[in-house]
């Protein structure tokens, strides 16, 4: 192109565009060959009882192993595989896996807990994830109990009729349904209430608000009491202080969940934590033997 160009026909060959536009086009052929190749895998972050600790569930993350890159997150390629549709594909791979996991921790001899799955909504069209999952749960023979779905509150708004059928059939297989991210959308509680999901898990945003300002922990109060009344459990994503934890204790918040208590790992550090069950330092309750004397 000449350097007359007029400015309509430069915008037309405007090379960040155009970068951005093949980059995702090979960001997408990559993400293909993960598939092919296998490389995509989960890692697991445990979620706990605010107060004794206890390990009650745990979160699959999924991370791209790549070649060259390393580790590779998320938010890197979850929105592309979203809008492209490849999301159902990724999403399948997930539920597999987490499955997988489940029947062989199952056969380590390790005492199971659940594990919670994340959710795209283009997940949900034509009875996938249902179809999806029920297949997994019979080929690894793992009990529909030992999976919870996660679902962001963005992605639950509107009146989406595949996904509230989706949701009502998952909850008649028997899976808990979380709403990922609450606080970041619009849905009122009634509304979420309405649709039964069991679990809010309240966004790290307000998590950190904790220890900053009165209102944080006013509103933080406001979400527990009106989820406890409506029958609802609430846990705090992103918990990254001993200060946070005590004053979501104060605030009877069921769970939490965050780097305080421990960073996503893979699966075979994930079990030394189902082995030692209780993850919260405590002080003991009593004095030790060895202190009486
Ligand atoms: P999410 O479901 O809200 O997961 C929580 C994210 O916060 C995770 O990031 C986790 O590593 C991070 N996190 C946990 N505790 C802390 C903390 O104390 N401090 C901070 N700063 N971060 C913390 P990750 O693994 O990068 O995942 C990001 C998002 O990607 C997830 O948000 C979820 O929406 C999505 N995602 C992850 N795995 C999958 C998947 O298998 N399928 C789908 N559809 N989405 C996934
Ligand atoms: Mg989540
Ligand atoms: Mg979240
Ligand atoms: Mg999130």
């Amino acid at each position: 192109a000449g350097k007359n160009d007029g400015k309509g026909q430069y915008r037309f060959f405007d090379p960040a565009l155009s970068n951005t536009l093949s980059s995702r086009a090979r960001l997408k052929q990559h993400m293909l060959e993960a598939l092919e190749r296998d490389q995509f895998m989960l890692f697991y972050q445990p979620r706990v009882d605010a107060r004794s600790g206890e390990l009650l569930s745990m979160e699959a993350l999924i991370r791209w192993r790549h070649p060259e890159l390393g580790l590779v997150s998320p938010g890197e390629f979850i929105p592309l595989a979203e809008s492209t549709g490849l999301i159902v594909r990724i999403g399948e791979v997930v539920i597999d896996k987490a499955c997988a996991q489940l029947a062989a921790w199952r056969a380590a001899g390790v005492a199971l807990v659940p594990v919670s799955i994340n959710v795209s909504p283009k997940q949900f069209l034509h009875g996938g994830v249902v179809r999806q999952l029920s297949a997994a749960l019979s080929k690894y023979r793992v009990p529909a109990s030992l999976i919870e779905v996660e679902i962001t509150e963005s992605a639950m708004m509107g009146d989406q009729d595949d996904i509230l059928a989706e949701l009502a059939s998952l909850r008649a297989l028997g899976v808990k349904l979380h709403v990922d991210d609450f606080g970041t959308g619009y849905s009122s509680l009634s509304q979420l209430q309405r649709l039964k999901m069991d679990v809010l898990k309240v966004d790290r945003a307000f998590t950190m608000e904790l220890g900053n300002s009165k209102e944080g922990k006013v509103f933080f109060q406001a979400i527990v009491s009106m989820a406890h009344a409506l029958g609802m459990s609430v846990v705090a994503e992103g918990v990254e202080t001993a200060e946070q934890l005590a004053i979501l204790q104060g605030l009877d918040c069921n769970e939490v969940q965050g780097y305080y208590i421990a960073r996503p790992v893979p699966a075979g550090e994930m079990m030394g934590m189902m082995r030692r069950r209780f993850l919260l330092e405590r002080a003991p309750q009593q004095p030790c033997l060895g202190e009486l004397t």
